[in-house]
């Protein structure tokens, strides 16, 4: 508990005192240590400060400082002790006990860094948990948190958006300054990429600045090794007063000496440890001196964040520190001050305030780094260099790419069809299972057709999504990415993105569920939405299958221009909407950013296996939810009413039919004759079985709902069972194909052509089209367009919902798609038929 919530009478012990520098100093110095009791005394009349009785004297503070102060009650602890005989005879202690034990030694601590230092891959390792690590910026947005046991201490680790600094500059830095200031972590781990030391040590300085305990890890210290530098992190360390100790967290090496050093720095063991002060260069020290003087009457503030760095950020012109000081008293004058101090800083340098401090702080480093660094000599860097001049050359570096590309989506579909096809069957035998062991039935019937195939009908996909995922993650792991990234930023800037938001929209072909997760790695909320609203117009991989059907059956000359138009489309009408959102609703000034390109790495191919898996885990268990209500709910959709009036005609008639062939097949001796006629028969039967079932449908709920629709697809050239087949799309685009079949009695896993056949025979059977072929190539085509732009999935909606947060943008998506896709259908099929098609 707090040492705010003592109460009258209670005696309470000290465990940890948080807070910086200068408040823990003189909080320690009035005596307030681990370990020692403190009594309340009184509350003044506001109940702000409170007066405390520690050591035998008396001393009062502030509320807010008290709450900084955690402490357990004397009596929980004497519990304790005293139960320290019994534990050993009772086999079930006090769980309370425990839970005081695990406070009096818990630690919080955070990790920062720069994006792709290593952070993750930390966090994973001590956690055991799997976050995303990936060798591109920005993987890690929000903050993911998780404690372990080490060395009898409860460490609670929290892993932090990767940032280049500390300035209020991006959302990240914003949210990890803001996190490192108010939940006031006891130590900061700071990773540090040791094979980037300058870039990297530029947040190092900043944390100097804040003046919180940082340790610095010096991660990716195998590849230092490997260039074969020399780097004397210890002596540096000292020069520093901070502690640096060498990891390797790929391979979980030099973590147990980390964490051993955090809880020597928690609890003050550590030797050499001082805050020191960058030095700025004269003048600017003058001027920071001078605004710190101007803070330092606000107490409530500079216990909080230390006033030197409070005073940088204003120098800095710092928006969030301006904002922070508006509580203070004599906030204008803090304002005046530093106005006066960057005009005479930025006249007598003739620079920009923000470029005089980062020039002093790169000074620092670059001072720092070249006395302990020596260089052994770099090939590695020359290698990076080598293969760069090719992947990201002005033309090279194109072909390049969509040849891996195509690489890409042909092994997602050719290696991905084997195990398909093991997935299919196994679906089909426990189908079959069921089938055998159920009795005919509702239940049955739901089991089947509704959960089994409806399920499998996606788990079947998972082959070819988990082949992408493994593709990504090797483009990710080795640094490929990045360079994709940067050479696809000038094309995307012209439509107003940047080359972040090319990943997703590529990862869309596969799958738009994944892909709408891959926009966490965009920095800008906007431009994330906006790579989320378009991203359904990429055409996914389920709508393939509606494609191949529909081009074999009516453009069977030339598929692939066809096919390819259909993709072409998708990627326009996304390009159009990009653009449209950038000029209306997601209006963004543009945020400039570093694109780095990490130094490649080869792949340690189990760690891409497991990015793989663990996003293949995603798809099954966020979405196998999702589906699973859906194919429920178009499954009964299609099965009730049961009306037995309508089928029971079918009935009768394949019950005639059933038992003249089991008297035939009763006979002793059957001859060629008889067994052709079993076999028309038997086919006889399950036609009847396929137009039952259609007759059915169509006057099932889901029937009369494409009946009720087709008023609206009536423009466009459709019929009541495209509309069927559309409407049950919404679930997934894959149930499209299959309900096709079954409106047309077709069994799916028949051969595409008698579906294709169907399709051509199909005629108007009333209204004013009567005797009129439903299809021609134009409704065809239309009806690809209107499959490819409308509703992308359910899967896709929660995606979207998840990512942007709100419902908001969800049903922004579904009604944006469908909008467009019947505006666009509506426009080509009647200018279509205008020109006589
Ligand atoms: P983050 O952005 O800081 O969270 O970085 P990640 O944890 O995502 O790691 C980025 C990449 O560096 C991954 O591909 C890791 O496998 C790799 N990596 C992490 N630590 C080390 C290390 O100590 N040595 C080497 N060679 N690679 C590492
Ligand atoms: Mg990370």
């Amino acid at each position: 508990m707090k040492l705010s919530e003592l109460r009258n009478g209670q005696t309470g012990i000290i465990i940890k005192v948080r807070g910086r520098g200068a408040f823990r100093r003189r909080i320690i110095e009035m005596g307030f240590v681990k370990g020692k009791e403190i009594n309340l005394v009184k509350y003044a009349p506001l109940n702000d400060p409170i007066e405390f009785n520690i050591l035998n004297y008396e001393v009062s503070l502030r509320k807010s400082e008290a709450e900084r102060i955690e402490i357990i009650l004397k009596d929980d602890l004497e519990r304790i002790e005293n139960q320290g005989f019994k534990i050993m005879e009772t086999v079930n202690p006090d769980p309370s006990i425990e839970e005081i034990n695990e406070k009096i030694k818990e630690i919080n601590v955070v990790i920062v860094g720069n994006p792709n230092s290593g952070k993750t891959t930390l966090f994973n390792y001590v956690s055991g948990l799997q976050e995303r690590v990936g060798n591109y910026s920005g993987v890690t947005v929000t903050s993911k948190t998780a404690s372990f046991k080490h060395k009898g201490y409860k460490i609670i680790l929290t892993d932090l958006p990767g940032t280049y600094s500390l300035s209020a500059y991006s959302p990240e830095e914003l949210y990890v300054r803001r996190y490192i200031l108010e939940e006031i972590p006891d130590i900061v781990i700071n990773v540090v990429d040791a094979s980037n030391l300058e870039r990297n040590l530029y947040l190092s300085t900043q944390l100097i600045d804040m003046d919180v305990k940082v340790i610095i890890a010096l991660n990716m210290y195998d590849e230092l090794i490997a260039k074969g530098d020399r780097f004397n992190y210890i002596e540096l360390g000292m020069k520093l007063g901070i502690p640096f100790t060498a990891t390797v967290s790929s391979k979980g090496k030099g973590i147990n000496r980390l964490f051993d050093k955090v809880i020597d720095f928690y609890e003050d063991q550590l030797p050499n440890i001082r805050h020191i002060h960058l030095h700025y260069g004269d003048e600017t020290e003058k001027a920071i001196s001078c605004i710190q003087e101007q803070l330092k009457p606000n107490f409530l503030l500079t216990d909080k964040i230390s006033s030197r760095f409070l005073a940088l950020k204003l120098l800095e012109k710092d928006k969030d520190a301006e904002k922070i000081i508006q509580e203070c008293e004599n906030s204008e004058k803090i304002i005046q001050t530093t106005a006066k101090q960057i005009k005479h800083l930025e006249s007598s340098f003739n620079d920009d305030i923000e470029v005089i401090l980062a020039d002093a702080r790169y000074g620092f480093i670059v001072g720092a780094v070249k006395e302990h660094y020596r260089e052994g000599n770099h090939n590695r860097r020359k290698v990076s260099q080598n293969i760069d001049s090719v992947l990201t050359h002005k033309f090279f570096g194109y072909p390049v790419f969509i040849l891996f590309l195509i690489l890409m989506f042909q092994s997602t579909f050719s290696l991905g069809a084997y195990p398909q096809a093991l997935i299919e069957r196994m679906v089909s035998y426990i189908h079959e299972f069921f089938n055998n062991i159920m009795n005919d039935g509702m239940l049955k019937d739901l089991i089947t057709d509704g959960i089994i195939n409806g399920v499998g009908g996606v788990v079947v996909f998972l082959p070819n999504i988990l082949v992408l995922f493994f593709f990504i993650s090797i483009m990710e792991d080795t640094g490929y990415m990045a360079r994709v990234a940067f050479i696809m930023d000038k094309l995307m800037h012209k439509i107003g993105m940047h080359g972040k938001s090319f990943i997703p929209m590529l990862m869309g072909f596969g799958c738009n569920v994944p892909a709408i997760m891959a926009t966490r790695t965009i920095e800008s909320k906007n431009d994330r939405l906006l790579t989320m609203l378009i991203n359904p117009f990429m055409s996914c991989s389920a709508r393939l299958p509606v494609y191949i059907l529909i081009v074999g059956a009516f453009f069977p000359k030339n598929p692939s221009i066809y096919l390819f138009a259909i993709y072409f489309v998708g990627i326009l009408i996304a390009i159009l909407s990009a653009i449209l959102f950038k000029k209306t609703i997601l209006k963004t000034s543009e945020v400039p950013f570093v694109m780095e390109l990490p130094p490649y790495r080869i792949p340690m191919l189990k760690s891409s296996l497991k990015h793989m898996w663990n996003k293949g885990k995603q798809y099954l268990s966020k979405m196998g939810g999702v589906i699973l209500v859906a194919s429920i709910l178009i499954w009964s959709l299609g099965y009730f009413p049961r009306n037995s009036s309508l089928t029971s005609k079918f009935d009768l008639q394949s019950q005639k039919f059933k038992t003249e062939a089991s008297s035939l097949k009763s006979q002793k001796y059957i001859s060629v004759e008889e067994k052709f006629k079993i076999k028309q028969i038997e086919n006889k039967i399950d036609s009847i079985v396929l137009l039952k079932e259609a007759v059915r449908l169509q006057y099932s709920y889901i029937g009369k709902i494409g009946h009720f629709i087709s008023p609206v697809m009536e423009p466009l050239g459709l019929n009541w069972k495209m509309g069927v087949a559309i409407f049950s799309g919404v679930a997934a685009k894959e149930v499209v194909v299959s309900t096709l079949a079954v409106l047309h009695q077709v069994q799916y896993s028949e051969k595409s052509e008698t579906i294709q056949q169907k399709l051509h025979n199909e005629i108007y059977t009333q209204g004013k089209f009567i005797g009129q072929p439903v299809y021609s190539p134009l409704v065809a085509f239309t009806f690809l367009l209107f499959i490819l732009l409308y509703f992308p999935c359910i899967a896709t909606i929660v995606a979207i919902k998840n990512e942007s947060g709100s419902w908001k943008w969800a049903l922004f998506s579904m009604l944006y798609t469908t909008g467009v896709a019947w505006l666009i259908s509506f426009i080509f099929y009647q200018s279509g038929k205008l020109l006589g098609f």
